[in-house]
Parts: C-alpha cells; structure tokens; sequence
C-alpha cells in the first residue's frame, strides 16, 4: 500500500484510505503493462459511492513475476523449520492485533460492514494466524508397524508447493487469512488474488507477514481481472494447489480447470442454510439468535441462515417476534456506532435483492418488513421478511446473499429435512430445538457440511469449515485445513 488519496472520519482517530498495489517478490509495486501502462481500478466506499482509492491491475509480466517469487519463495520456506513459522506467523497476529483500529476502518471503508464486525474480524484473524501457527508445529508424520522384520515404513508430510488462491469481498480478511495461514504453516508459498473491490484490509493482512519478517516471495498478492487471472494460473505448472472462496458457478469452472491440469483443490462456494425451528424450540431464544445471525454483514456470508422453516404451531408468533425484531435493525454507515447493518458491498447486490423482492411478490408472497432499497446514494436494503411462497420463488432457490428472509412453515420432521436437503447446496444448516434426539436426527440427516443447532457456532478456527454437494468440497478450518495443503509420502526400507 502507498499514499493517502482520501481521508475520512472514523469513530476514533482519522484513517487514510490507501492506493491499493500489488506485492509481488517482497515488493509493493503498480502492475507493468507490457506496453509499459498501468492499468487500475476504482474502489468506491458502499455507503457513499465515492470513489475513495484506486487498485493496481496485474498485467501477464506481473503474473510472471509473482510466480518466479512464489517458486523461489517455496525454496526457502518449505526449509524453514516449523518452530520457525510458528514465531514468525505468531508475530504477525500480533502485528495484526495491534493494527486492527485502523485495518478495522479500512473495511467499513471499503465493504460497508459495521465498524465493530469489522474489528471482530480483523481480531478473529489473528487468532486464526495463532492457529495455524501452532499447527505448524504439529504437522507429524507416522511410523507405521512392517509386517516384515527389518523394514521401517513412515509417512511424511511434505508442503505441495505453490498456491494460488482467489478469496472475495464479503470478508476481505478472514476468507484470506484461512488460506494464507494454513499454507503457510504447512510450508507452502502463496499467490493470492485478492478481492478487486475491499483490497486495502486484505492488503493490510499481507502488510502484516511482512513486517513480521516473512522471506520475500513467500506470499504475493495480486489483483486485477479475476477471470484473466485464474485462466493463467491455475493451469501454470508453477502452480500446484487451487483454493477458492467464492460462487458455485465460478467454482465449478475453476475446479474443472484445475482437474483438467491434475491440481490440488479446495472449493469453499455458496450455499443456502435452512434454518429450522421444531415445535419444542426454545421460541424467544430461535428469534433472538437467528434475528441477530441473519444481519451480520448484510447476510453477505456463504453460512448465514437463509431458508426459515418453522413448524405450524409456532409459525405466527415466530413471523411476528422475528418481524419485530428486524425492525429494529438501524442501516446506516459502518462508521456510525450505533448501526447494526451497514449497506450491501456493491450495486450487484441491491440489484439482486430487488429482483428477488419482486419475483416473490409477483408471485404473491407478502412482505412482512422492508423490501426496497434506502435513498439513492449507498447501497442500503431494508432488512426484508417475506412469508407465503410459492415453492419456485427464486428466494427459496438461489443464494440470496443479502439481508433477505423467506419464512415458511411445516408440519413434519420428515417434510422439513426433505426440504432442508432439497437444494443442490449443503454448507450450513441450523435447527432449534430443546430434544436431544430431535437434535441428533437432525444432525444426522441434514445433507451439510456444518450443522449448528440452538446456536451459531461455526467458523471457529480450530472446526471444520466446508461444505457437501455443490457447496465444495475441503475444509478451511481445523486440522484439515492444514492437510489440503501437503502431500502425504510414503517412505518404507529395509534397512540392510
Ligand atoms: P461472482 O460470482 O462474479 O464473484 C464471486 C467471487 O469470485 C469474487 O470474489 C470474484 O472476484 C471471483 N471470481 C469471479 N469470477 C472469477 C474467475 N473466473 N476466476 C477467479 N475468481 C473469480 O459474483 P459476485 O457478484 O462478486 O458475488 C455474487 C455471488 O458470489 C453471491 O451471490 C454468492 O453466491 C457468491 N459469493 C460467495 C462468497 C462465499 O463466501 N462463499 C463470497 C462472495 C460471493
């Protein structure tokens, strides 16, 4: 990151909003065009629309180069000893930690969300640096007992190599830390494309490795036209290892690129959790928790609860206590304390909760709180509920991915964990209930790669964190995360 190009009150001290550029082989630099221009592109702050900096575009040169750095970057790490990358990725969080006010600022600036999610997530990833780094220190290998004298078998654990890894905008930081850090501590080098439209905070987290020390072209970040990008490296025999966060469709091009060059993946797509309330649910507790889950961000998380079921005895008084609870949602700026939701992080998606808005209505759903857009400058929604759908409503279908909640009843377990599993997507899903063997079944049944029931709990560092189905395949969390990472090889002798 370099000069200030604009500034702007944040609830503590004023933060200057970066030119964006790109850090390949150590060096922050502007993209080389091969005709010597620089490309760029604006970045506009949500709530305002202004433009607030500009990012550097990287030209094929630059792509090149970031991959010489990642090779040579591979060379050194891969040697450097895991309790070496454990203090070197623990300083970094600390450096993190230290800088979170001001990171924190930079992505309300740039994505919109509320200033305290935004200091949760900036916190959130130096915990998930801690871990990681930790868990460099216990990537073991196995002995394993020969059935013949004389023989020693082990299995090694060794780093894949080079990463190219592609993260979005709905959290700059946090999709990027999973996959820098666990690359990281297996001992890999990374290359990461960074998302075009919140680049400054997930700049910050690179800018942090590297005042922490980390050899030069261990991790490279570059922006620029995504499609462009992921069609040069992926297939490139540098690289050795794909890991993307972003929509199924994307994914499933990328992941069938990446197959067709025999690379390592990790898909980390959408997905549309249903959030189920059984008759026995605790109903005061479901409306508060789910009422405080769904706002986060906008609802622009790929976990966050987007299909209501609720069972008929509880329908009405969960509709009107869910109701009342929306409207208390203050929208406003990020950088205002007070506010709850901030506006959506591009004009994509108010244009999307518009056309989901109007599909349900025309189809004679009934609008139970919000349903437009505020003013005309900012990308604000009102915090929608929508009840009475027709079962092809695009809303009941399609990601929403905003602050948007359809409501429906049911009247079975049977009816309600066939709807639950009725989408292609299987990422996140949600029951409250107070019976355990409602729970269990529950758990058991629902086709998702993370269930959380009377809470939400996902996301954590040390758990899991994937999907089943068209939500991909791989985990960005919990000692899994570290195996997509290396390679497991297979070492017998008979030892003469
Ligand atoms: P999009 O599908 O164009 O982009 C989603 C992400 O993928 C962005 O970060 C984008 O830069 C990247 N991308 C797009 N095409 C790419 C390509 N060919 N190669 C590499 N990267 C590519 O849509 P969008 O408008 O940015 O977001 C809309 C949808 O994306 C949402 O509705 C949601 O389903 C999904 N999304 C999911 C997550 C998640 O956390 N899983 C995050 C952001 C967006």
């Amino acid at each position: 990151m370099s000069t200030a190009s604009s500034s702007t009150a944040a609830s503590t001290a004023p933060v200057n909003y970066p030119d964006v550029l790109l850090f390949i082989d150590g060096e922050w630099r502007e993209g080389r065009g091969h005709d010597g221009t620089r490309a760029h592109e604006p970045i506009v702050n949500p709530a305002t629309e202004e433009v607030i900096g500009t990012l550097a575009h990287a030209s094929r040169a630059d792509l090149d180069a970031a991959l010489t750095a990642a090779e040579k970057g591979f060379a050194t790490w891969r040697h450097v000893v895991p309790h070496e990358r454990y203090k070197l990725m623990r300083k970094a969080a600390e450096i993190l930690r230290e800088r979170a006010d001001t990171i924190a600022t930079l992505m309300t600036l740039e994505q919109g969300k509320p200033l305290v999610e935004a200091r949760l997530e900036t916190n959130a990833a130096a915990d998930i640096i801690d871990w990681f780094a930790e868990e460099a220190r216990r990537l073991y290998g196995r002995v394993i007992p020969a059935r013949a004298a004389g023989v020693q078998q082990v299995v090694h654990k060794e780093p894949v190599g080079v990463v190219a890894a592609f993260t979005p905008w709905n959290f700059p930081i946090n999709q990027a830390v999973r996959k820098i850090s666990a690359a990281l501590a297996a001992g890999c080098s990374i290359i990461l494309k960074g998302p075009e439209e919140t680049p400054a905070s997930c700049a910050a987290l690179v800018k942090a490795y590297e005042d922490a020390g980390l050899p030069k072209g261990v991790i490279n970040l570059v922006f620029g036209v995504p499609a462009e990008i992921s069609a040069y490296l992926i297939p490139h025999p540098i690289v050795k290892k794909i890991t993307f966060t972003g929509s199924t469709v994307v994914g499933k091009q990328l992941a069938a690129l990446a197959g067709l060059h025999m690379k390592r993946v990790t898909m980390e797509l959408g997905g549309h959790a249903p959030a189920v309330v059984f008759e026995d649910a605790d109903l005061d507790h479901a409306v508060k928790m789910l009422s405080g889950a769904k706002f986060r961000n906008a609802g622009q998380v790929c976990v966050s609860p987007t299909r209501f079921l609720v069972h008929e005895d509880l329908y009405a008084r969960f509709v009107d206590g869910f109701t009342e609870a929306v409207n208390k949602v203050k929208v406003g700026s990020g950088l205002d304390a007070d506010v709850r939701m901030g506006p959506l992080a591009n004009a994509r998606r108010v244009e999307a909760m518009e056309g989901f808005t109007a599909d349900a209505l025309a189809q004679g759903a009934t609008l139970r709180a919000g349903g437009a857009r505020i003013g005309n400058k900012g990308y604000f929604f009102q915090p929608t509920v929508l009840t009475d759908l027709p079962a092809d409503a695009r809303i009941l279908n399609e990601e929403p991915f905003g602050p948007i909640v359809p409501i429906q009843s049911f009247t079975s377990t049977e009816a309600v964990i066939a709807e639950a599993n009725r989408l292609p997507y299987g990422l996140a899903a949600y029951a409250y209930t107070t019976s355990a063997k409602r729970a269990d079944e529950f758990a058991r049944r629902v086709e998702s790669g993370m269930v959380s029931i009377n809470h939400h709990g996902l996301a954590l560092p040390e758990t899991p964190f994937g999907g089943m189905k068209d939500s991909g395949y791989g985990s960005e969390g919990g000692i899994e995360a570290i195996e997509a990472y290396v390679n497991t090889k297979f070492v017998t002798e008979l030892g003469l």
